[in-house]
């Protein structure tokens, strides 16, 4: 049971289309593979720029679609649907965008943002450090003054598609310690110095890749700072307010694909001389997979609506975050549970989806995280 399109407009209908075809063709079928290979899905992501959604949110003369974030989140819950690590390359990948094009200035859009909204070049973000996760703030790569530029060391962690994309958002510390003293650089992938040094072998999203990368010396020119110093804090937090809206869509998809493969395993699969499905036992827990979903589903999209209509929406958005991961965790793992035996085995689905859905809880602001972030908006402490 794919997401319900009834309500959608013409236009939003064809994209959602497009894109289910594009799953049902590419992404699904090669899914597994890339998955068991560990393997960086980069045929596929070509052919997303192809098809003209690696700018859907962002402006036309930028080469964007000129669409809604409401519309891209639809695109990113059907590829999450279908192949998870993709959905999530192209999620990072808007993330940075949206940075260029909120702080941007006139040439970094021409150059930068117009390369990423069409899909010539991927975009990746990189704040969290070894000894700075939670508590980004604390991040300790330097950003010096030099050459009339800067010169950047240190050591960033677990970015994702940190090789492989052309630019990557990183936040560097150019002033004191604490939020203050942070400033964003675009920093493009053969800029001599900067490497990918460890990809980390992960439980789930293995084919997408998450890379420790070094700074040595690595000279960066004042036109790839974004904003001026000292605001990197705040373009990095714009940025996952954003992010965590295709996070949520990223768990509402993964968890639909875990109830869709349930319904029919256990329609399928008969004991006591009926369908597994046929006790209410049964019907119960997936009547509430549905429920959960479908209610997750609602938050983001209002969260969406919010963006898009120019209002405040970073407590919708941790909420959304928050509740649609939750969701996801809860579903696959009951999945896997009415998949009986077949449901540990890799030969069905549902294990990987519940190897995908803990990562989801983690990135962009742990769930414990969303919950400061919620509690500090309702008491405003
Ligand atoms: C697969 C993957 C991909 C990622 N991709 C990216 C990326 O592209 N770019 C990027 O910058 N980062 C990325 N991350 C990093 C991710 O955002 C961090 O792992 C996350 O923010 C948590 O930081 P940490 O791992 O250092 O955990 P820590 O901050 O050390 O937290 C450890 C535990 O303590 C809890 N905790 C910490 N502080 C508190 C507190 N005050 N109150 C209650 N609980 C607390 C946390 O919730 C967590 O459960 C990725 C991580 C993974 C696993």
């Amino acid at each position: 049971m794919p997401a319900d399109l009834r309500l959608l407009d013409d236009d939003e209908r064809s994209l959602v289309g497009l894109v289910r075809e594009f799953c049902d063709r590419e992404a699904r079928p090669q899914s597994h593979d890339f998955e068991s290979k560990e393997q960086d899905p980069a045929p596929l992501y070509r052919q997303l720029a192809e098809l003209g959604i690696t700018g859907i949110p962002f402006p036309e003369e930028h080469g964007g679609a000129g669409q809604s974030y409401s519309t891209y989140l639809l695109v990113i819950e059907e590829l999450a649907h279908a192949y998870l690590s993709l959905a999530i390359g192209l999620s990072v990948h808007t993330l940075c965008a949206f940075a260029v094009n909120q702080f941007g200035t006139d040439a970094q859009k021409k150059e930068v943002l117009a390369r990423l909204t069409t899909g010539e070049w991927f975009g990746a973000y990189s704040l969290s450090e070894p000894g700075s996760g939670s508590d980004a703030a604390a991040l300790s790569t330097k950003a010096a003054r030099s050459n009339g530029g800067y010169s950047l060391n240190g050591g960033k962690v677990f970015c994702t598609r940190g090789a492989e994309a052309d630019v990557v958002l990183m936040m560097a510390r150019t002033g004191p310690e604490g939020a203050r003293g942070i400033t964003a650089f675009l920093l493009e992938k053969a800029t001599p110095g900067f490497n990918g040094a460890k990809k980390e072998d992960k439980m789930g999203w293995r084919s997408s890749p998450t890379w420790s990368l070094t700074l040595d010396d690595v000279e960066v020119p004042d036109s790839r700072r974004l904003g001026d110093e000292g605001i990197g804090f705040k373009i990095a937090l714009a940025s996952l307010d954003s992010g965590r809206l295709g996070i949520a869509a990223c768990g509402i998809g993964l968890a639909q694909a875990a109830l869709d493969a349930t319904l029919a395993f256990t329609t399928d699969r008969e004991q006591f001389g009926r369908p597994v499905a046929a006790n209410e036992g049964v019907q119960f827990m997936l009547a509430d997979m549905a429920t959960g979903i479908e209610a997750g589903r609602r938050l983001y999209r209002h969260a969406a609506r919010l963006r898009d209509a120019g209002e405040d929406y970073s407590l919708q958005a941790a909420q959304a975050k928050l509740f649609c991961t939750d969701v996801a965790m809860k579903v696959t793992t009951d999945a896997v549970q009415l998949h009986g035996g077949y449901g540990y085995i890799t030969e069905y689905p549902v294990e990987r989806f519940m190897r995908e859905a803990k990562g989801l809880q983690i990135v962009e602001g742990t769930n414990q995280i969303q919950r400061y972030v919620i509690g500090r908006r309702l008491t405003g402490a």
